[in-house]
């Protein structure tokens, strides 16, 4: 069966080139698509001459150190414009921020049907040694899954190395590795070994509602990690003054903050400005329990929302995008609830 492919470039090592000033800076499409044969010419082997490409580059391309709650919503449009028109989309993405961008974009769409898969590379294609063809040739195979006879995945995901991971689970855990990225608390929606393995049990069913998107994101949020001497006066202020209206509040293990009286003042202040408070853990495993220890107790607020296994990429993007799209009377109930099987 023939299977159409959205291929948006945005940037990031996979396409990027030794500038004059000896920095790595992307490239253009042009310029990537010959080290492509197999998808250039799609004769190769015949391996990809069931698949109908459409490529896009978003102008301009950057390094994903770059990247904008503006940007993911120009992406987010990109694949609207182009849905009912394809199987799957391939988002060409830096490594170092495409967490932040899977998390944001999982949240942004509503009733996803199809498969929008995150890619990237450690080294370039223009490198011997590029991990960028395997990448994108294995992005290609979960996009373009009728073309394969693959189930399809519907969901906003990153394929990197031989792992297929949901999203806004993932984070990047290596900047030399190939394997890049790691699920800590969630398994991997497939595995792309000789043979290719989609774990059906942890995927979203697919459903028949229209696509919506909802693509704002505030940016009146701040991430904290608290550390041993931390004062939170500072963010008292910025809380009392209205600059912020909400934190993701990396705690010490399972919940846990000081407990002198400046934490209790902070989450007062909270509550008399409505700033939620998101709390996760600093652990890259496991999740927060809230009133575990009394060092918690001074979180037991409603305006603390319990952000259980969530990692911190997704902890921030849920915040931004919740506070951006939602009245403050929805925001602590959108936050509870596992929107996009963001948490446990
Ligand atoms: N600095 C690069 C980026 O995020 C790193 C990479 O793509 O691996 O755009």
């Amino acid at each position: 069966m023939k299977s159409r492919v959205f291929i948006l470039y945005t940037g990031g090592t996979f396409g990027m080139k030794t500038s004059d000033t000896g920095g790595l800076a992307p490239s253009s499409w042009d310029e990537i698509i010959d080290y492509l044969p197999a998808i250039k010419n799609q004769t190769f082997f015949h391996y990809f001459s069931d698949i109908e490409f459409t490529f896009e580059t978003l102008e301009p391309v950057i390094d994903s150190s770059d990247i904008t709650p503006e940007a993911w919503e120009r992406i987010a449009q990109k694949i609207e414009e182009n849905y009912k028109d394809n199987d799957g989309f391939i988002v060409i993405h830096g490594t170092d921020t495409l967490a932040y961008t899977s998390s944001a974009l999982s949240f942004v769409f509503e009733n996803l049907d199809k498969p929008i898969v995150l890619t990237g590379a450690q080294l370039p294609i223009f490198h011997p040694r590029t991990d960028g063809i395997v990448n994108l040739s294995n992005a290609i195979y979960i996009a373009g899954h009728k073309a394969f006879g693959i189930e399809c995945i519907p969901e906003v995901c990153i394929c990197f190395n031989d792992d297929v991971l949901r999203g806004n689970r993932a984070v990047k855990t290596s900047t030399n590795d190939f394997e890049g990225f790691s699920s800590p608390n969630f398994e991997n929606l497939a595995n792309l070994e000789q043979n290719i393995t989609v774990n059906s049990y942890l995927l979203y069913r697919r459903n028949t509602k229209d696509l919506r998107l909802l693509s704002n994101f505030s940016n009146k949020v701040v991430n904290v990690t608290i550390f041993p001497g931390y004062s939170p006066l500072s963010l008292i202020d910025l809380i009392n003054t209205n600059k912020i209206d909400g934190i993701v509040l990396k705690t010490f293990g399972a919940g846990n903050i000081p407990t002198g009286k400046d934490w209790t003042r902070l989450i007062e202040a909270c509550e008399k400005h409505n700033t939620i408070v998101l709390a996760t853990t600093q652990c890259p495993n496991g999740k927060i329990e809230l009133g575990q220890y009394e060092s918690s107790k001074s979180l037991n607020s409603s305006i603390v929302i319990d952000g259980k296994d969530i990692t911190s990429e997704a902890a921030l993007t849920k915040l931004m995008w919740v506070i951006g799209n939602f009245t403050e009377d929805k925001r602590c109930k959108m936050l509870t609830n596992n929107l996009r099987g963001e948490i446990s």
